[in-house]
């Protein structure tokens, strides 16, 4: 199943993810970067698309 994963050092804590994921499936962690909850998470990829800092893809993660 797709699943998003960040990159935390291109990250820059914005929230946008976070304020658009349909799940809630992301937050902000100590205000530093995001991470995605992978249960939650669908992999729809709206927060692939919203962050501007282009460090949120949807992957597949078949094996995981
Ligand atoms: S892929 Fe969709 S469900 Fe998963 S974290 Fe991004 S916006 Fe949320
Ligand atoms: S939109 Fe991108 S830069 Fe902003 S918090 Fe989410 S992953 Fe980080």
């Amino acid at each position: 199943m797709r699943k998003a994963v960040n990159d935390k050092d291109r990250c820059v804590a914005c929230g946008v993810c976070s304020n658009q994921c349909p799940r809630g499936a992301i937050s902000i962690f100590k205000g530093c970067f995001a991470v995605v909850d992978e249960v939650v998470c669908v992999g729809c990829g709206i927060c692939e698309k919203a962050c501007p800092a282009g460090s949120i893809k949807v992957n597949d993660r078949r094996n995981a």
